[in-house]
């Protein structure tokens, strides 16, 4: 079996790769890369022959694992595909989403070869998604290789995935956290030995402060969301869509349950309410806390402005889940933040990743009176409301990654999904752990023999 990282360079971005043995391909995840434009955002796809897949696996619903998918399904008409039924669902809002995303692109940026897909060539690939179960092997299309999906525990349907061949086992673990988060559980991985583990090391750049508790972070966001209410101002939050907005709420119906924060309004917006209305479908289906909990009529402070409608009323004590979560020009929470931050009494809480070329970035290290630029066809603007930043990750704490790497002790063990710095942590930790074994950091396009 062959492996070769279809990404055009070593980084979280557009991830792809591709596997092959001697009569079979597949693919692990056709994403997008976030930071780039047109045809520069895609995986290298010139290194799979037309119409030569016979099986696709996507392991979860994020942009950088499914954002190419349509592209790669246009140029290998006959492959299947493979999925939980939650990632399909959500699948196919995100990517309707990225068509009028791209729309506005092309008119905005000129970026002409946009849209890269139609909203009618979306329904019609779905004919070939097939959605899998968790722990149910199934045999990947006319490969000899048989699949089990394992939860991930990084957002609803997200999946690890065990490959058998020829009693050979290749596990990808795809984005994982071994922790539970407030909607999510941990993820639910194999524990055998296995031959080659393809890993992601998102956080390898950062030791987990001494000390550190998700439920400490929940008090310091409470406290924070006190103070701004009283003192007549409110809070805006910026989030991702699909994941960190549900797993906020349902955080922000938790505090409020806890009388750790007061009775306010907590207004949602954009892609935001599509995918949390998915959370719900699904909020007895799936393997969570809070089964049965359905965001949008259970929380009674919740707000979602009408269908269509963009422009959203800043008032005081009030909550603001705005997406994006990076505050992405064109977005809700970039637009809205033009008018939010020059009040001294507001406060904008971070929750998750910023790219460090993002306006959520500058904004997040701006200080009270810096002047920054949300957006270069507008003004810039002065911040005077207070900044906060919170670590509720969705991705696994390098430690948790080292113990279970030595757990299933792999032969050969493929770093993937990381900036430099992480992975070069994670080969040091890896060659000490595991000294038998190979470490691998794969070149874009290189062919590495897994066995
Ligand atoms: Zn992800
Ligand atoms: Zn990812």
């Amino acid at each position: 079996m062959i492996f070769r990282s279809l990404t055009r360079r070593r980084e979280i971005g557009a991830n792809s790769y591709l596997l092959q043995n001697k009569n079979h391909r597949m693919v692990l995840d056709a994403g997008m890369h976030p930071g780039e434009r047109g045809f520069d955002a895609l995986p290298n796809f010139s290194l799979v022959p037309h119409d030569s897949l016979d099986a696709v696996l996507i392991t979860h619903a994020h942009h950088d694992h499914i954002g190419s998918l349509p592209v790669l399904q246009q140029r290998q008409p006959s492959a299947p595909v493979y999925m939980t039924e939650a990632t399909g669902e959500l699948s196919s809002a995100m990517l309707h989403n990225s068509v009028n995303v791209m729309t506005r692109q092309r008119e905005e940026q000129g970026v002409m070869e946009y849209p890269l897909f139609t909203h009618t060539e979306l329904d019609q690939i779905r004919a070939k998604w097939n959605y899998h179960p968790t722990r149910k092997p199934f045999a990947m299309g006319r490969t000899n290789v048989e699949c089990t999906l394992f939860d991930a525990g990084h957002i609803m349907g997200s999946a690890g995935a065990l490959l058998r061949e020829n009693g050979k086992t290749l596990f990808y673990t795809g984005d994982v956290n071994f922790e539970a988060q407030t909607i999510v559980r941990e993820a639910d991985f194999p524990r055998e030995k296995i031959d080659a583990l393809i890993v992601e090391t998102t956080r390898g750049d950062h030791a987990r402060p001494e000390g550190f508790s998700r439920r400490d972070e929940k008090e310091r966001l409470a406290a924070l969301i006190r103070e701004t209410y009283e003192r007549g101002g409110s809070v805006l939050i910026p989030v991702f869509a699909l994941g960190k907005s549900q797993e906020l709420l349902v955080t922000l119906h938790e505090l409020r349950q806890l009388n750790l924060i007061p009775d306010m309004p907590v207004i949602i917006g954009g892609l935001t309410t599509k995918i949390t209305l998915l959370y719900d479908q699904y909020a007895s289906r799936v393997r969570r806390s809070y089964e049965g909990f359905r965001i949008m009529e259970d929380m009674g402070s919740l707000v979602a402005p009408r269908k269509g409608r963009r422009e959203i009323n800043l008032a005081a004590r009030t909550i603001y889940a705005l997406s994006s979560g990076m505050m992405t020009e064109g977005t809700i929470s970039n637009e809205f933040a033009r008018r939010f931050v020059t009040q001294p009494n507001n406060t904008v809480a971070f929750v998750g990743y910023t790219d460090p070329k993002t306006p959520g970035w500058r904004m997040r290290n701006a200080k009270a009176g810096d002047v920054i630029c949300l957006d270069e066809k507008k003004p810039p603007v002065e911040v005077r409301c207070q900044i906060e930043s919170f670590d509720f990750s969705a991705h696994a704490a390098r430690e948790t990654i080292v113990d279970y790497v030595r757990a299933v002790q792999p032969a050969k063990v493929l770093l993937v999904h990381g900036d430099a710095p992480a992975m070069d942590w994670f080969a040091g930790k890896f060659s000490e752990a595991l000294p038998n074994s190979e470490i691998i950091l794969p070149e874009p396009g290189e062919e590495i023999t897994l066995w």
